[in-house]
């Protein structure tokens, strides 16, 4: 399983719109299996990415392994307990959701722009905002 080119593109144009309301960084990490809790495995690859380094500590990952039909989000630090745990869980919500009706894509896209919103809450966008992390989908772990 993959994103094709105009998948990718859509996921990452979301990355982009979102980070124009909100100093947050935000990524999206992709796998095929995931062989512990999710959120655990999550956590890992946000450190991995390097993504405890902005200088906000507010870069939020989007974690999906596709084939184990895993999803989870972690926020650094101050943001995972800022924004609550039913939150964190109603995006996960949205994006299975679309998962399930065969339209992934469409959910990881609608799911980016709700935090982008939620997260403009906590940190707007300051005219001065360094894009920190790449917008690109990351990819871990791939079966060929
Ligand atoms: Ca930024
Ligand atoms: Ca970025």
């Amino acid at each position: 399983m993959t994103f094709t080119p105009d998948e990718e593109q859509r996921i990452e144009a979301a990355i982009a719109d979102a980070e124009q309301m909100t100093s947050s960084e935000i990524r999206l990490h992709v796998e095929d299996h995931c062989h512990e809790e999710a959120l655990t495995h999550a956590r890992k690859a946000f450190e991995k990415l390097g993504m405890h380094q902005t200088s906000e500590r507010n870069a939020v990952l989007i974690y999906v392994a596709l084939i184990d039909h895993q999803v989870a989000i972690y926020g650094d630090e101050g943001i995972h307990h800022t924004v609550g745990l039913n939150y964190w869980a109603k995006l996960v919500d949205i994006i299975v959701g679309h998962a399930r009706t065969g339209d992934l894509t469409g959910g990881l896209v609608e799911a980016i722009l709700e935090l982008g919103r939620i997260l403009k809450k906590y940190y707007p966008y300051q005219d001065d905002d360094v894009d920190e992390l790449d917008n690109t989908i990351s990819y871990g772990n791939r079966e060929n």
